[in-house]
């Protein structure tokens, strides 16, 4: 795995001289050469746009520095991690996140006695789900905006035929009623929740209402081995630290296998400190 990330708004010099100095305050002096100016300064555009591309390696020290001092700068940036196919096909755990879009919910159906107004959790739901179904289109998997997953029949059937664990099916309605054939669509509630996530080195930042640790912006996740073990996992599963889908292997295959679109995985580190303790006393 390596991590492009990109740094936004460098179009004053100001910006580009202090991540400049940022860097070399990191011994990174080297990092400075990957600014790219995206579009020169024109006719309609003052400022030049132009973004840094900055690549690290796995776990490069720099890298959570960096990113610590342009939030303090108030700087924008976005990591983007790639991984390699290997590197996918033997995570133990990926996190799914839907691309597809659905729209907007049509109904509430959450319990707000129990929902934090800030950060929305813990999310009981219960009522069904209302969308617009024809914005499902041909897409097997879809999220809406405020990120209910929808799901087709032959979907649902592939999960239930391989004995997936770990979630439930809501029927989802169409907003109004028609005459004509609706898609059958369900809602997958993922039902086995993880324990804490490992803080440090998952950056979370506490709900400004509730003070729950929630993930950060990009942040990337990580759990202990010891705390697995303990808590257990199943097929789908829902973090603590904000509403986030975690799935095994045995999902992200099932999924590649019928060419299934419109999500992204990243890996979900484990980190396996027993193991080195034990080594260590060796
Ligand atoms: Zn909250």
């Amino acid at each position: 795995m390596k991590t492009i990330l990109y740094v936004f708004g460098m179009g004053w010099e100001e910006k580009k001289a202090l991540v400049d100095r940022l860097l070399e305050d990191l011994g990174r002096a080297d990092l400075k050469q990957h600014y790219h100016l995206v579009a020169p300064p024109s006719e309609t555009r003052l400022v030049a746009s132009a973004q840094y591309r900055l690549p690290f390696s796995q776990d490069d020290p720099a890298l959570d520095r960096l990113v610590n001092a342009l939030e303090q700068a108030g700087i924008q940036y976005r990591p983007e991690r790639r991984y390699t196919r290997k590197e996918l096909l033997q995570a133990e755990l990926l996190y799914l996140s839907v691309t597809g879009v659905v729209g907007e919910r049509k109904n509430d159906p959450y319990d707000r006695s129990q929902m934090c107004p800030r950060c929305w959790l813990p999310r009981v739901q219960v009522a069904d789900l209302v969308i617009d179904k024809r914005q499902m289109g041909k897409k097997d998997i879809a999220a809406t905006y405020t990120y209910e997953v929808v799901i087709t029949e032959r979907l649902a059937s592939l999960f239930h035929e391989a004995g997936l664990t770990g979630y439930e099916l809501r029927p989802v309605h169409h907003y109004t009623s028609r005459p004509e054939r609706e898609p059958v669509l369900y809602q997958l509630i993922p039902t086995h929740i993880l324990p804490p996530m490992a803080v440090p080195p998952t950056r979370v930042s506490p709900c400004s209402r509730c003070g729950r640790p929630l993930l950060k912006l990009f942040a990337e996740i990580f759990y202990k081995r010891t705390d697995l073990k303990r808590a257990g996992f199943q097929d789908f599963n829902l973090t603590q630290e904000g509403w986030r889908l975690i799935i095994t292997q045995r999902v992200y295959r099932l999924l590649r296998e019928h060419k299934v679109r419109k999500f992204r995985v990243e890996v979900v580190r484990i980190l396996e400190e027993e193991q080195k303790a034990l080594g260590s006393n060796l």
